[in-house]
């Protein structure tokens, strides 16, 4: 099964970037990430067998992660897959060692793909037909956060579903 690590918005924060991304659509075309899809990848993981799926699930349900606050105000895209997406202007520190602590835990379970560099940002947009960011509003979001979620990344269509399958413990 294919699964990622993520931060899931608030529901607040997830209707302020829904919004944020109507308006990028308007402006850039592509295809808009519906709602309950937006999230900030930690980690991808890519297919990993349902034994190891379950070791994982266990390990993030008895984590707790340090709190963090996450300050968004910068527009920014990835050209080739037409990608729009808002994030931090200024390197964030504490998701850096973040990712880099996720990475250890699963290096330790064997698995592979830890990525020379993070780029924290939230996909708003795929497949984007303009990449000019002119006309797109100030970004100017906070997101507050103290868990991580596992999630399972189903495709059996047009669009990715994406299921939570654990939780890390709030602190
Ligand atoms: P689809 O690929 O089916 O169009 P999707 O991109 O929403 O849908 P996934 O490809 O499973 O779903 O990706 C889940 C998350 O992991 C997304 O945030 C995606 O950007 C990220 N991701 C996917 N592939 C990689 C990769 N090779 N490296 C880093 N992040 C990735
Ligand atoms: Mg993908």
């Amino acid at each position: 099964m294919r699964l990622f690590l993520a931060l899931v918005p608030p529901p607040a924060l997830r209707w302020r970037l829904g919004a944020l991304a109507d308006v990028a659509q308007a402006r850039c075309g592509g295809r808009r990430m519906p709602d309950a899809s937006l999230h900030l990848t930690l980690a991808f993981l890519g297919e990993v067998g349902d034994k190891q799926a379950e070791e994982l699930s266990e390990e993030i349900r008895s984590l707790a992660i340090p709190a963090g606050h996450w300050t968004l105000d910068v527009w920014g895209h990835f050209r080739r897959p037409g990608i729009v997406w808002v994030g931090g202007r200024r390197p964030d520190t504490a998701l850096q060692e973040l990712h880099e602590r996720l990475w250890e835990r699963l290096e330790a379970h064997g698995l592979p793909g830890r990525p020379s560099r993070f780029i924290p940002h939230v996909t708003l947009l795929r497949r984007a037909e303009r990449l000019e960011a002119d006309g797109l509003p100030d970004v100017d979001l906070e997101w507050t956060y103290n868990r991580v979620t596992l999630i399972h990344s189903i495709n059996d269509g047009q669009t990715a579903r994406y299921v939570p399958l654990a939780c890390s413990r709030a602190r």
